[in-house]
């Protein structure tokens, strides 16, 4: 008998969703416009392209509106990319040596794109919201529609090379099976927001150039994996898997437990006080990080102290009587910020970020200290503030020193430095909780950036070496009595969150859509058998090993 071939492609895994179904390819984007002399006068160019920025700022816009939320945020900010003056600059100067709109916005946008690429992280990733911008003006320039997500009428499987914000807030989600993009990396904002609306998706699957429409596929966002001519045997695996995930999804929402019922507080990660409603609805016991680099990207200098405390006070007012915990500007590597990071530095991973930059700016650290206070002052919440990038004990003392002066009364660092893990004991004698950035501390563990798609295969949480390294804290943890939770990435996966606790850690803080899952996987083991599983994938030699190992010991414990 025949038997299809099969294949697995890699990419990156957004949230735990698995899918099942035939791909629909994204057209591709139109004809890049020839270089050439335009028949029309500067003015006249200058006037089609302004009008033709107009009609796709108001179209994103109305998008935005339709989709609301973090989307609307997004294609807000792909309005302002749109209408900034050095882009209408860059422009200009083209459409006065005498080309053709078209060609002039092609190349105008090109070079702002290649800019903002060269400063790399956060602002990098945006090199691809404006090339989006570029190719919806060129249409309206073309009078040609934008090109847009297909609909073959059936759910489908989208294959992308890259899908614009615009197409990704507006994904029918009753077609959209699940997502796959070619290009992209886990910061793209095609990844935030496949993750902010509960999308299976795998991005940065190079090999999905070869998919073709009616292909069928599994998509298996846990795994980072796409199947490609899976068997019957994977199909009801899947389907499993599906049928499993939605009563997950459908269960009563409680507070965070081990089938023992030990508490594992859940909380959120949350990167902007209006998502905050949101993750309530979605029972998060309170917020175990707060990123606070939202209230400073779009600026050149730091926002005031008043403009600061609004924000925060916004945040602690959804979280009455609960723990909130607020992270200091974590500035540098993958967010850079102008006015904090000015130095040009080799490898800024490994230079003035988070807190050392900080240090160096006390009176960015000091005003966001006071805002902090004096919401704290006004709303009833348990504020506790941590220090990003911390790995020595002295710094650990000059944050706690900083943030009781201010009147905090706990203050903590984030676990994200082998040497901050390996010396937790001492680090935990002075400040009052430690919270394990499992994505920069896998950074650092691997020595693998982790922007950087060709080490990508490095970042994985689940490397015993990473996985020894959080033990240290948890043991620490215990023998100091402090708490200790998880922030980073690794908490959102539900195996590798019973694995953390097994290893100490008491609270765990995700993207509000992976509590559901994560809340299911807990009550499934007892601490004890926590301890096991965690066990088995210390003593595995790789990530891979790790996993299995996980898997194998979590299955023959089961108390389903
Ligand atoms: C981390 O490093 O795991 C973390 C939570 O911080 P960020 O991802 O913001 O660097
Ligand atoms: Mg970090």
């Amino acid at each position: 008998m025949a038997v299809a071939s099969q294949s697995v492609l890699k990419g990156t895994g957004i949230g735990q969703g698995v899918a099942v179904g035939p791909v629909a390819r994204m057209s591709p984007p139109p004809a890049v416009p020839a270089e050439q002399s335009s028949t029309l006068t500067p003015e006249e160019e200058t006037a089609r392209v302004q009008e033709a920025i107009q009609t796709v700022a108001a179209d994103l816009t109305a998008r935005g509106q339709a989709a609301g939320g973090q989307a609307q945020e997004v294609l807000e900010a792909q309005v302002m990319m749109a209408q900034d003056p050095t882009v209408s600059e860059a422009v200009a100067a083209q459409v006065s040596a005498g080309t053709t709109g078209e060609y002039a916005v092609h190349a105008a946008f090109g070079e702002v794109a290649e800019t903002l690429q060269a400063l790399g992280g956060y602002l990098g990733e945006r090199a691809a919201d404006l090339h989006d911008v570029a190719i919806r003006v060129i249409a309206a320039l073309r009078g040609e529609p934008a090109p847009g997500v297909p609909d073959p009428g059936h759910p489908f499987v989208l294959v992308a090379q890259d899908l614009a914000p615009a197409d990704t807030a507006l994904l029918d989600l009753d077609k959209v099976l699940a997502l796959v993009t070619i290009e992209g990396g886990p910061t793209s904002h095609t990844a935030i927001l496949a993750r902010g609306k509960g999308i299976t998706a795998v991005v940065g699957a190079k090999e999905a150039a070869g998919l073709n429409d009616g292909d069928e596929v599994i998509v298996d966002a846990a795994s980072s994996e796409v199947v490609t001519n899976p068997s019957q045997e994977q199909k009801d695996r899947a389907a499993e898997r599906i049928a499993q995930r939605e009563a997950a999804q459908a269960a009563p929402i409680t507070d965070g437990a081990l089938a023992d019922g030990t508490e594992v507080p859940l909380l959120a990660n949350l990167g902007n006080p209006e998502h905050a409603a949101e993750a309530v609805e979605l029972g998060a016991e309170g917020v175990g990080l707060f990123r606070t680099e939202f209230l400073f990207l779009s600026s050149d200098s730091a926002p005031s102290v008043a403009e600061q405390r609004q924000s925060y006070q916004q945040l602690l007012e959804a979280f009455p009587g609960k723990k909130v915990v607020v992270r200091a500007l974590d500035a540098g590597a993958d967010k850079p910020l102008p006015f904090l990071n000015d130095a040009e530095e080799e490898n800024p991973a490994l230079g003035l970020r988070g807190l050392r930059a900080l240090l160096t700016n006390e009176e960015v650290l000091r005003d966001q200290l006071t805002a902090l206070a004096e919401a704290d002052r006004a709303t009833e919440a348990d504020l506790w503030v941590m220090a990003p990038m911390v790995s020595t004990v002295e710094e650990t003392e000059t944050f706690a020193k900083f943030a009781h002066q201010h009147g905090l009364k706990t203050a903590g660092v984030m676990v994200e430095v082998p040497s901050s893990a390996l010396l937790a004991e001492q680090i935990l004698a002075t400040a009052d909780f430690a919270s394990i950035g499992t994505n920069d501390l896998t950074q650092y563990t691997m020595a693998a950036d982790r922007l950087l798609g060709s080490v990508a295969g490095l970042q994985d949480p689940w490397h015993p070496a990473v996985l020894k390294l959080v033990r240290e804290v948890g043991v620490a943890g215990t023998r100091t009595g402090k708490p200790v939770g998880v922030c980073g990435e690794a908490a959102a996966d539900p195996l590798l969150a019973v694995v953390l606790v097994g290893l100490g850690v008491n609270s765990l803080s995700m993207a509000p859509a992976a509590l559901a899952d994560v809340r299911a996987e807990l009550l499934h083991h007892t601490k004890e058998q926590a301890q096991a599983i965690a066990e088995a994938a210390l003593t595995a030699s790789t990530a891979a090993e790790a996993l299995e190992a996980a898997r194998a010991a979590a299955a023959s414990h089961s108390t389903e």
